[in-house]
């Protein structure tokens, strides 16, 4: 592979060899690898409970309806994320609205969520629930942020999409401590894959059932859930909700399971890699991560700003100079109100300063397990002569 990408998964034989024997077994779905899967993350992050399904945006979805979002509700989350973060509120029939971010984070700023929490209040439009974001695996205030929800009565879903295996005050991100739910993506570039595939975590046994029961359609198996019938109207079986497919399958759970075993390595890889990095850019006009301490970092992405009024080239000029060095580096995230489905709203450049001026300067670096010593180096490399030339 020539290309050095930002991010891709690593398969071992051990996964090839799980799957394989799901493969040769009676359940493809609905058998014993998903809730096996779903009790392995559970207790490693110390949640009481785990719903699997087939990607982070389902469980995002399956979050917020368990919250009771729905019309006339507002959610807010930060304004730098992906997409999925806001379209969770947009499919429950709410609206969304965008918090901007701390400008040594990126993460979502605690004190720009308590002036616009101050502001709502009077206006009489305080969120119903606010997502914060880990960004790039790095830990929110969560302690502000939970302090802020007692205070204005809004629920917290954690988007930790980049966060498994990271820690916040030395506690397992998923613990729920300072939320309700928390979700996990598997995709083949976050920290550990299921190939599409995401998980929602919860201390809450109820919050737990209902989104089981909408990860399936709405249908229940339970007999004190089910409507009373007449007897020859009773089955096994009654939809006692509007649910989805959202299922994950025993194929992925078993390759999530395999790929669990390996979580903490994979961090700790994440973690020489960016030491390097941190080492070996100083020299260069770019600003590194900014890391603080009541936190582990998953370090799913390692994003550089670049300081432009040190660089003669512009952004853009970097990306493509990077691109045709093989070096894939991308850009996380564009706000997500400067997408033309949200301007389409009403949102307006300018919206959240701090996150654009991050959007100006950010390019996400090749950060995974198995990048090696010559392949970083070869991103260092490369990003001098593109800065320098
Ligand atoms: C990847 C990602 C998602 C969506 O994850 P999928 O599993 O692909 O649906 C949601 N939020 C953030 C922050 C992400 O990075």
């Amino acid at each position: 592979m020539a290309n050095i990408p930002y991010g891709r998964q690593e398969i071992s034989q051990a996964d090839v060899e799980a799957v394989t024997a799901v493969l040769n077994s009676d359940f493809l779905t609905q058998g014993p690898a998903v809730p096996a899967f779903e009790s392995a993350v559970a207790s490693y992050c110390g949640a009481k409970h785990a719903v699997a399904v087939n990607s982070a945006t389902s469980a995002l979805h399956i979050a917020c309806l368990a919250l009771g979002v729905g019309r006339g509700d507002v959610v807010w989350t930060t304004a730098t994320t992906f997409v999925a973060s806001a379209n969770c509120a947009l499919y429950c029939g709410a609206t969304v609205d965008f918090v901007d971010i701390d400008p040594l984070t990126y993460n979502l700023s605690v004190e720009h969520l308590a002036e616009k929490l101050a502001l709502a209040r009077q206006t009489g439009r305080l969120p119903k629930v606010v997502i914060p974001v880990h960004l790039c695996g790095q830990p929110c205030d969560m302690e502000g942020i939970h302090a802020l929800s007692q205070q204005y009565g809004f629920r917290i879903i954690e988007d930790a999409s980049h966060a498994i295996g990271g820690k916040y005050q030395n506690e397992p991100m998923g613990n729920c401590r300072f939320s309700d739910i928390t979700v996990f993506s598997f995709h083949p570039v976050k920290i550990i894959t299921t190939g599409e595939g995401g998980m929602a975590v919860t201390n809450d046994a109820q919050l737990a059932k209902h989104m089981r029961l909408l990860r399936s359609h709405g249908i229940s198996s339970t007999v004190t859930d089910m409507q009373a019938r007449p007897a020859q109207e009773i089955w096994n079986y009654q939809q006692i909700d509007l649910g989805f497919n959202y299922r994950m399958t025993d194929i992925q759970a078993a390759l999530g399971l395999s790929q669990l075993q390996r979580l903490d390595d994979y961090v700790a890889k994440r973690h020489a890699i960016a030491r390097r990095y941190d080492e070996s850019l100083a020299t260069l006009p770019v600003t590194t991560p900014w890391q603080h301490d009541v936190g582990y970092s998953a370090r799913h992405l390692y994003v550089i700003r670049l300081n432009l009024s040190d660089i003669k080239k512009t952004q853009r000029q970097i990306y493509k100079l990077l691109h045709a060095a093989e070096i894939i580096v991308n850009l996380h995230y564009i706000p997500v109100y400067r997408h033309p489905y949200f301007e389409k709203m009403g949102f307006k450049a300018g919206y959240c300063p701090e996150a654009e001026r991050y959007f100006g300067e950010a390019l996400s670096i090749p950060m995974f397990p198995t990048l090696d010593n010559s392949q970083q180096a070869q991103v260092v490399g490369a990003l001098r002569t593109a800065i320098e030339s």
